[in-house]
């Protein structure tokens, strides 16, 4: 929240340059493997009548992505070991692209808050 107030004090030449800077933060190669989601360790049941997971013994642990779909929703997918470290990268994307977006959505706001003053500059 101090962050957004702080906006208001700054150019709009400065927004813009801090926008593309932003930008220059969102590269392709990161966007392209982003999760989201959380890594949790998990015991599973195979579904095998006689397996010794039906008596309550069962498998793992394994790696599972978790994630909400809405408040009461979720689901997920297990994770391979030999992808953990990529669904690891992938999900700290997620946030760090998640951030930057809300930081340029920010200055967009605040381009549109004083494009309706006197001083009309040029929205977005
Ligand atoms: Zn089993």
């Amino acid at each position: 929240m101090a962050e957004r107030n702080k906006l208001a004090r700054l150019s709009v030449l400065v927004l813009r340059n801090r926008r593309e800077g932003l930008l220059k933060l969102l590269p392709p190669g990161e966007i392209r493997e982003i999760l989201r989601g959380s890594l949790t360790e998990r015991f599973l049941t195979c579904g095998k009548p006689g397996c010794r997971c039906a008596r309550g013994e069962r498998h793992g642990p394994v790696w599972y992505l978790s994630v909400s779909l809405d408040q009461s929703h979720r689901t997920g997918t297990t994770v391979p070991a030999d992808q953990l470290e990529q669904v690891r990268r992938g999900i700290e994307s997620y946030h760090r692209v998640s951030e930057h977006l809300e930081q340029i959505s920010d200055i967009n706001r605040e381009l549109l808050r004083r494009a309706k003053g006197p001083r009309r500059a040029r929205a977005l």
